[in-house]
């Protein structure tokens, strides 16, 4: 998975944002963190329409960034 890397401080994010929440910068390189490291998960048993009956959810550390991706 890729994250955003400011080239400023070196802040890294999951979503690109206009500016950095650390520094303000407005410039960010796109780099491969690898594959995210699951902190916490949870079991959805109702899910929304067109989704798996039940999948879970992780927040997960990804290179200094933190995600929230799921996994069926
Ligand atoms: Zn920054």
């Amino acid at each position: 998975m890729n994250v955003f890397r400011c080239t400023g401080c070196g802040a890294e994010l999951f979503e690109r944002r206009a500016s950095c929440p650390s520094c303000f910068g407005e410039s960010f390189e796109e780099v491969d963190a690898g594959e995210p490291e699951a902190i916490v998960s949870s079991r959805l048993t109702v899910t929304p329409e067109g989704f798996a009956d039940s999948y879970d959810l992780f927040i997960g550390k990804l290179g200094k960034a933190r995600a929230i991706y799921r996994k069926e």
